[in-house]
């Protein structure tokens, strides 16, 4: 092995399966008696979350719950929950939903710890300690947030998304039970599916960041010895089953590798962050009003394509883990292709938009579109070819009019 980077930051405890989920009420009586649960307000109403906060009330357990998580996390709001949550003065705080109620969850459990704005937090490192404890159950598959040190809110001042990323926020358990997923819609099931896919490529082709390995590292450390098994692994599983759960929403077998390959694959994005494909979906997202999912994956095969001469032994070894390269066939351009043209296809498959002039984007939003992702500076410095506004906006110009042939070198 070379002396090459290992970063992992996870839970302490991280419990995966169908019927995990009755592991809820000890996990949480473990961190403490008062809970403030944040829960997503659709789910709020099912069966199954009155069947765990039955539970936790059953276990002696004070519990409050919060369900007041807008779709995309409007800054006010959270100021609002945080200061409710503090007046309860919770000892533990459980998230329980999508990327949207966990990130909720994260930010409430910084507040009541922290105080203050949400601004002050805003970036990498800059939550001063540990936050109350938290317990994370993810209801897609899925942002990984059950396991990962970053929250994403917006913010009406900005022109982006802003994260908050801090290991003070990897929860302190993740709970992950592939049936709370079952009841997923088709849109929901391929948009954060294919999301938990472009985590686990974007962690194999991150760049390798020289950090000093003697100073504080940053949050995001580029790809490293130790996330990259985690990212094969996601992507073979991912790749395998998400055509399955996105046509037949009941398929268990499915939703459990789902459920496997999001929970791997934000281990592994937790520490090496992500690339191109998000950093170009902040303006995109914010300019469209699409989901986080549907752009990252409508960008990955053109953020592939530009970057394949870069990174063709990571594509063939991605493409050996998804089962659409056979192993000892050589590192060759051919093969490569044969990756990034299957990742098109699984992105054509569940039915994201192969042009950016789906969304109602026109080339007149190139130029804005390239100068708002070269604002996404932490995203942008772990393309693995680094990236300047020449780059990008070749990228930009290819995905809008869905001409990837025009990359190829
Ligand atoms: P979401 O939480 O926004 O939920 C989307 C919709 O799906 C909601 O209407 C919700 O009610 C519904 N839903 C969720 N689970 C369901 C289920 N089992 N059955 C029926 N309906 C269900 O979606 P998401 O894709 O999980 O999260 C997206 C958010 O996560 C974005 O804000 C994004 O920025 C953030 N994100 C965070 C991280 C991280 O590491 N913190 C990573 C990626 C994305």
């Amino acid at each position: 092995m070379s002396s090459g980077l290992g970063v992992l930051r996870l839970p302490d405890d991280v419990r995966f399966g169908y019927g995990v989920r009755a592991g809820i009420p000890d996990a949480v009586a473990a961190l403490g008696r008062r809970v403030f649960v944040v829960a997503d307000p659709f789910l709020a109403t099912t069966p199954e979350f009155h069947g765990v906060v039955a539970a936790l009330a059953d276990r002696g357990l004070e519990v409050h719950v919060h369900t007041d998580v807008p779709p995309e996390l409007p800054v006010d709001v959270v100021e609002a929950s945080g200061a409710l949550a503090r007046s309860f003065a919770p000892d533990v705080i459980v998230g329980y939903g999508g990327g949207s109620a966990l990130d909720a969850a994260k930010l409430i459990a910084l507040l009541v710890s922290h105080g203050g704005s949400l601004s002050a937090y805003y970036g990498e490192n800059a939550v001063p300690g540990p936050v109350v404890p938290l317990v994370a159950i993810p209801t897609t598959a899925g942002t990984g947030s059950e396991v990962t040190p970053v929250a994403v809110v917006s913010d009406p001042g900005r022109d982006l998304k802003v994260g908050v990323s801090s290991p003070f926020l990897v929860p302190r358990v993740g709970i992950v039970d592939p049936a709370l997923s079952i009841g997923a819609p088709k849109s929901v099931t391929a948009h954060s599916g294919i999301d938990a896919f472009v985590h686990a490529v974007e962690s194999y082709t991150a760049a390798s960041l020289d950090v000093d390995r003697g100073a504080r590292l940053p949050v995001f450390v580029g790809r490293n010895v130790l996330t990259d098994p985690l990212s094969l692994e996601a992507a073979g599983a991912i790749f395998r089953s998400l055509p399955t759960a996105v046509r037949s929403p009941g398929d268990r077998n499915a939703r459990e590798a789902m459920a496997y390959g999001s929970l791997l694959a934000g281990m592994a994005f937790g520490s090496t962050g992500t690339h191109l494909s998000h950093a170009i979906q902040y303006p995109i997202g914010a300019m469209t009003k699409t989901p986080h999912g549907l752009g990252t994956g409508a960008l990955l095969p053109y953020v592939l394509q530009a970057c394949l001469p870069a990174i063709g032994s990571r594509l063939v070894a991605l493409g050996i883990a998804m089962g659409v390269v056979e192993a000892g066939q050589g590192e060759s351009d051919a093969a490569a292709q044969r990756v990034v043209d299957a990742v098109a296809e699984l992105c054509a498959g569940i039915g994201l938009p192969v042009a950016l002039t789906d969304l109602g984007l026109t080339p007149a939003d190139r130029d804005r579109i390239v100068a708002l992702t070269l604002q996404v500076g932490r995203l942008v410095a772990i393309s693995p070819v680094p990236a300047d506004a020449d780059f990008i906006g070749r990228i930009v110009d290819a995905a809008l009019v869905g001409d990837r042939a025009s990359l190829i070198s």
